[in-house]
C-alpha cells in the first residue's frame, strides 16, 4: 500500500506541492481536492484576462494531474462535502493550499458604501469567478479610484483602461466587457500611500501602462526622486525599483490630449474616507511623508471625485475548523509549513498574498520535503475511503477527464481570436458536461 496525500486546493501552491510529491515519493498517491469544478485557482480566476501567456503554466499543471498517481476531484468542497477532520483520518498527510481569497479592509469611514469593492471581488467579477458573478459594479462613472500600487492594482486599472480591441484576444467575462466598454470612465486614479521608490508593482507590469491604446498614464514628475536609495535593498529589488523610476519618467502625460482616458499614478496619498451618500461620490486622501519607510499622514487632505473605489491592498486566508490561525497576518499558523503532525500548508494560506506564481515552486517543494521526511509508513485508508464518503453524500465529483471536456467546450465557445468563453457557475459547467455526454 502506498502513502496517501490529499492536497486541498489546486492553485499554484498546491500544484507545485503535487509535482514535488510525484518527484520525491515513488509510492505516494495524491488526491487533489478542489471546491470548483475548474482547477488551478488564481491562474483561472486571478491572473488578468489579458495576460494569457501567464496562464500557460496551467498546461504544466494539467500534465501533473495526468500522472496516474494523481486524481483530480473537482467540485468537492472541504468544510461542506468533506471535513478536514475526515481528511486527516483518511490520508497519511494533508496539505492545505486553499489560498487567501479574502480582501483586506482599509478600515476607513465610508468603506461600506455602494460601489466600493476589494480587488479579489472585482477581479473575480471580470474573470468569471462564480463567487463574484453577481457583484454588479456600477461603471456608469467618470472617475475610478484604485487604492494601492501593487500588481493587482495595475491589473484592475489596466483592464478598465483598455479598449475593446485591446481586450479582443482575452477571456474577459462577456458581461464585464459589455459594462467596461460602455463605461464613460475618463480618469483612473491609482493611489500609493508611500512614494515611487516604495511602489510594489514590478517593471514589466508598469511598462504596460505606457502602451495603452486610448489611455495616457501620468505621474507627477515632482514626486520622482533623482535615484533609488539602495540601502536595505537586495540587488533585484534595487534593479526593479530603478527601472520603475525610469519608466515613470516617461509618464509625463504628453499624449493626454489625444487619448480618451487618463490614468494618474499618485503617490504620497493615503485614503482617509470614502465620500458620498449611499454610493460613492469621491475619496478623501491625506498627503503623506515617509519616515523610516512608513507613510505618515501630514494632516493635509484633498478630495478626488470618483464613482467607483477598488481597494487593492492585499488579501487574507480564511480560518477553518480546528486549524490554528494568525488573525493579524491572515494565514494559518505553521512552522516551516507544518501546521501539526500530518497537516501542512503551502502557497498563500501559508505565506500570505505575496510573490509571483513561480515563488510558490520552491516554497511548496520545501514544505513537501519536510512532510516526506516526517511521514510515517502508510496506515490510512486513502482514496477508497474518500470515494465511499463522497458517494454516500451524493457529491458529484468532476474528474480530470470531465474538466478537459469542459475546457474543450469553453474553447469551442470562444469568440473569434479569444482563447475561451468561460462557463461561470458550477451548475453551468455540469449542465454542459451532461449535454456533451448525452450528444
Ligand atoms: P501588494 O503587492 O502587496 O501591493 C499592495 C499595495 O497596497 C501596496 O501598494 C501597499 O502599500 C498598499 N496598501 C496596503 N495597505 C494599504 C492601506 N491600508 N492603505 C493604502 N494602501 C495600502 O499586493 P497585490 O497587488 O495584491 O499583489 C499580491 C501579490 O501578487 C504580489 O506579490 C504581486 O506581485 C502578485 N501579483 C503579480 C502579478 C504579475 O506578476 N503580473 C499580478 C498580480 C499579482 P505599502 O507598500 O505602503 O504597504
Amino acid at each position: 500500500m502506498g502513502r496517501s496525500v490529499a492536497v486541498v486546493g489546486s492553485g499554484p501552491g498546491g500544484m507545485y506541492a503535487v509535482q514535488r510529491v510525484l518527484d520525491e515519493c515513488g509510492d505516494c498517491r495524491i488526491d487533489v481536492i478542489e471546491r470548483l469544478p475548474s482547477p488551478f485557482g488564481l491562474i483561472r480566476g486571478g491572473v488578468a484576462p489579458d495576460h494569457q501567456t501567464t496562464k500557460n503554466v496551467s498546461r504544466a499543471f494539467e500534465k501533473t494531474l495526468r500522472d496516474p498517481r494523481v486524481r483530480y476531484l473537482g467540485n468537492v468542497a472541504m468544510g461542506h462535502d468533506v471535513s478536514l477532520a475526515e481528511l486527516e483520518i483518511i490520508y497519511d498527510a494533508v496539505i492545505l493550499a486553499y489560498g487567501a481569497p479574502w480582501d483586506r479592509k482599509l478600515g476607513i469611514p465610508g468603506e461600506d458604501k455602494k460601489n466600493v469593492f476589494g480587488s479579489n471581488a472585482f477581479v473575480g467579477w471580470y474573470n468569471c469567478h462564480p463567487d463574484f458573478k453577481d457583484l454588479d459594479p456600477d461603471l456608469d462613472v467618470a472617475g475610478v479610484a484604485v487604492v494601492g500600487v501593487g500588481n493587482v492594482a495595475v491589473d484592475c486599472a489596466r483592464v478598465l483602461a483598455k479598449t475593446p480591441k485591446e481586450m479582443a484576444t482575452t477571456d474577459l467575462a462577456t458581461y464585464a466587457a459589455a459594462r467596461i466598454h460602455a463605461a464613460p470612465i475618463k480618469d483612473i486614479w491609482m493611489f500609493g500611500r508611500r512614494g515611487p521608490a516604495e511602489a510594489a508593482f514590478t517593471n514589466v507590469e508598469l511598462r504596460e501602462l505606457g502602451k495603452l491604446e486610448d489611455c495616457a498614464t501620468l505621474v507627477d514628475q515632482a514626486h520622482l526622486p533623482a535615484a533609488i536609495d539602495s540601502v536595505g535593498m537586495d540587488d533585484k529589488d534595487f534593479r526593479v525599483r530603478s527601472k520603475n523610476l525610469e519608466t515613470m519618467r516617461g509618464f509625463t502625460g504628453a499624449d493626454a490630449g489625444s487619448k480618451k482616458k487618463r490614468m494618474h499614478i499618485a503617490f504620497f496619498a493615503s485614503p482617509v474616507a470614502v465620500l458620498g451618500g449611499e454610493r460613492v461620490e469621491g475619496i478623501r486622501m491625506e498627503k503623506t511623508r515617509i519616515e523610516k519607510g512608513r507613510a505618515i499622514g501630514t494632516g493635509e487632505t484633498f478630495d478626488v471625485p470618483c464613482g467607483l473605489v477598488i481597494t487593492c491592498i492585499g488579501s487574507r486566508a480564511e480560518a477553518i475548523e480546528s486549524v490554528p490561525f494568525d488573525e493579524k497576518a491572515g494565514i494559518v499558523r505553521h512552522e516551516q509549513g507544518r501546521v501539526r503532525p500530518g497537516l501542512y500548508a503551502v502557497g498563500w494560506v501559508k505565506r500570505g498574498a505575496t510573490g509571483t506564481i513561480g515563488t510558490n515552486r520552491l516554497d511548496s517543494y520545501d514544505v513537501v520535503d519536510l512532510m516526506l521526511k516526517e511521514m510515517a509508513a502508510p496506515d490510512k485508508p486513502g482514496a477508497a475511503a474518500l470515494d465511499r464518503l463522497l458517494a454516500a453524500r451524493k457529491v458529484r465529483v468532476v474528474g480530470l477527464a470531465d474538466w478537459q471536456k469542459i475546457q474543450k467546450l469553453e474553447e469551442a465557445n470562444a469568440p473569434k481570436g479569444a482563447p475561451r468563453r468561460k462557463f461561470i457557475t458550477p451548475a453551468e459547467m455540469l449542465a454542459a458536461l451532461d449535454k456533451a455526454s448525452a450528444a
